[in-house]
Order: C-alpha cells, then structure tokens, then sequence
C-alpha cells in the first residue's frame, strides 16, 4: 500500500508520474530502448531536454524574456559555489535564513566580500527578518525562498535595482509570483519536482559575463547556455522525470492550481496543529511554509505514543530535522489532501488517547 509520504526530499512525485517513468525504463517512446540506454544526443533524448527547459520558463511565465533554463548537475549545493564564481566580482548580499543561506555564505565568500544583511539565527531561524537594507554595491543579493529545515517561507520579496538571485530548491512551482522579478532562480531536482540528480537553473542571460576571473567551463552559466544545458551528459533520467513532472504541473492548471491545493493542505495542518492542546508550532505564524510544516509536542512524555500511531497509519518522513528536533511535514505538490487528513486524524485521536 502507498504510504503518505511526508519525506522532505527526495519526496513524493506524482503517482502518474511514477507509472510512466517505470515505462519508459523498458520501453521509452515505443523505441524498443530503454531511456537508461538512449544516447542523451538521440532526437528522443534532445527532445525531452528541450521541453523541460520550455515548460520550466513557461510555467514561471518567463518566456521572450531574455531568460534561458538549464538541467546542471552537482545539486543546489553546487550552485552556491557557481552563482559566486559567475557574478561575485567585488562584494555580494546575502540573507541568512538557515542551513542552507548558511552555506551558500559560507561558498561565495572564497569568491570575494560578503555583507549578510540580517539573519535569523538568533532564534535557531524559526522567522524570516525583515526591514533589512540591501547595499546598492553589491553584485547581487541572494536569498532562500523556503527553509526546508525550519518550515519558514520568503512572502515579500524585497525591492532591489541589484540583481535578485533566489534558491528556490524547496517551493519552486508552488506558489504564483512575478517571476521576472528575479535575475537567476535554481532548485535542486528532488524537493518539489523531481528526482535527485539535476538542478534547474532560470538565468537571465544579461547578468552574465560581466565578472573578470577565469571560470572553469564546467562552472560557466554561458558554456552551459551555448551548448543548451548538453555540454556534458546530462542526467538523462532525472531531466526525464522532472519534465513528466513538469507535465503534470501543466496539466493540472499550473503554478495557480499548485498554490491553490496547498494552500488546503497547510491550512488543515496548520489549523490542527494551532487547535491540538497536544502540539505547537516552530516556525513564526506569518512566515509558515505551506511546504514544509515544522512543530514539535508540548511535552515528549508520550512522544513514543505518537510516534506509533503515526507509523501505524502508514504515513512515513514526519521526522523533523536533527538541527530542529520535533516533526516535519513536507507538503509538495504531489502530496495528495488525503494524506494530511490521515495525519490531522491522527493528531486528533493521539490528543484523546493521551491528552487531558
Ligand atoms: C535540499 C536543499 C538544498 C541542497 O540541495 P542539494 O541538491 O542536496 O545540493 C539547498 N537549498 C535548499 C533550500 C534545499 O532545500
């Protein structure tokens, strides 16, 4: 029986997603090939690459916009090194809001200066700071739009004439915006799109080429660009998945249609978990996450109760981050509104099992 994935990442994909991409690893386009076996230079393979870069600037509206769309590999991870490498030139701002800010600070600061404007670390980051001053010097300003680990969420983005460069590894295609606000937007695969092993990269091609250094070609956006995201083997299955995912995205409304489902799915969590005498919430009410819901029980004596009727009701992945503690329910797209009714069941049935 499929579980309720609450899996933070890798996570849940559409359930026709998975039907079709365990076809094509047999038989992929009625070839007689499997896709793991394909050339990724086949026309079937250059294909799949050119639709999945197309319906990504589709979906976030950045058509004929001077953006181009990249499948790279080495994760979210290696583009906090490759976003310094092409644009750091002097001095760039950063806002850290957790591990991750944490660690895209910690990369580009072997490239040059680095102002982090404000910082929620004082609280173990469970709130996104605000009124901070973006330097009209720097190169660029980097942000995260999602905190995976703590369950807080970017809502207003700030007014900068820099150019604005987003990891949006864990909410990309969630939530409707004005994408054109942002100069360069990348997301690892395997949190709200696919699976790991390829990172999506949104560029807008006029920020590039202006640093001095030397880049590695492998670390160059525009060798990357001139070669339409096949300078080397891509990861020819993940790219294939995200672009099935991407199809499903557009089938079901787009970005508008994602907002919407969880927009339900958090405001039924978020409404139990604020109404169960049981349980608190970890992240500050007006920065939540609809993606990932972090919270923890107001006393652990019957933590081992609750963690058995969770398991029991076949949900999987509700164990919070070691860095937070407590419970962490990721709600990507393809998390079904069916799963976090079990959990919210759940929750109610533990508080009259165990609670006063
Ligand atoms: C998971 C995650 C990363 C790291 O992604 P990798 O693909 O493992 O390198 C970076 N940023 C955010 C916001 C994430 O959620």
């Amino acid at each position: 029986m499929k579980k309720h994935n609450y899996s933070a990442g890798p996570c849940i994909l559409p359930q026709e997603v998975f039907q079709e991409a365990s076809q094509a690893i047999l038989n992929f386009n009625d070839s007689g090939l499997s896709i793991l076996e394909i050339s990724h230079r086949s026309a079937d393979f250059v294909s799949v690459m050119e639709e999945a870069r197309e319906l990504a600037l589709e979906l976030l509206g950045l058509q004929n916009k001077g953006y181009k769309a990249l499948f790279l590999q080495g994760g979210a991870s290696m583009q906090f090194l490759m976003v310094a490498y092409n644009l750091l030139e002097k001095k760039a701002a950063y806002l850290n809001t957790g591990t991750w800010s944490t660690k895209a600070i910690k990369e580009a600061k072997l490239f040059g200066e680095l102002d982090e404007v404000a910082s929620s670390k004082d609280k173990n980051f469970n709130y996104i700071p605000k009124g901070y001053k973006i330097p009209s010097d720097a190169d660029y300003f980097h942000c995260t739009s999602n905190n995976t680990i703590f369950g807080t969420q970017i809502k207003d983005f700030p007014e900068t004439d820099i150019p604005l460069v987003c990891d949006m590894s864990s909410d990309i295609f969630s939530r409707e915006m004005d994408f054109s606000k942002f100069d360069l937007i990348y997301a690892g695969a395997q949190k709200n799109m696919g699976p790991a092993g390829t990172t999506l990269v949104v560029v807008k091609e006029d920020i590039l080429g202006k640093v001095s250094r030397q880049i590695p070609s492998m670390m160059d956006y525009k060798v990357h660009i001139g070669k339409d995201s096949m300078f080397n083997t891509p990861a020819v299955y993940a790219v294939y998945v995200s672009m099935l995912t991407l199809r499903w995205i557009k089938a079901k409304g787009g970005i508008k249609a994602m907002e919407e489902r969880n927009a339900a799915k958090a405001k039924l969590l978020y409404d139990e978990i604020d109404r169960n005498s049981m349980f608190e919430g970890y992240a500050a009410v007006e920065d939540r996450s609809p993606m990932n819901a972090t919270f923890n029980l107001k006393s652990d004596t019957h933590k081992e109760t609750f963690d058995k009727m969770w398991k029991e009701a076949n949900i999987n992945g509700l164990n919070g981050h070691r860095s937070v503690g407590g419970y962490r329910a990721s709600m990507y797209n393809a998390l079904p509104l069916e799963s976090v009714q079990v959990l919210v069941d759940t929750m109610k049935e533990f508080e009259k099992k165990s609670g006063k």
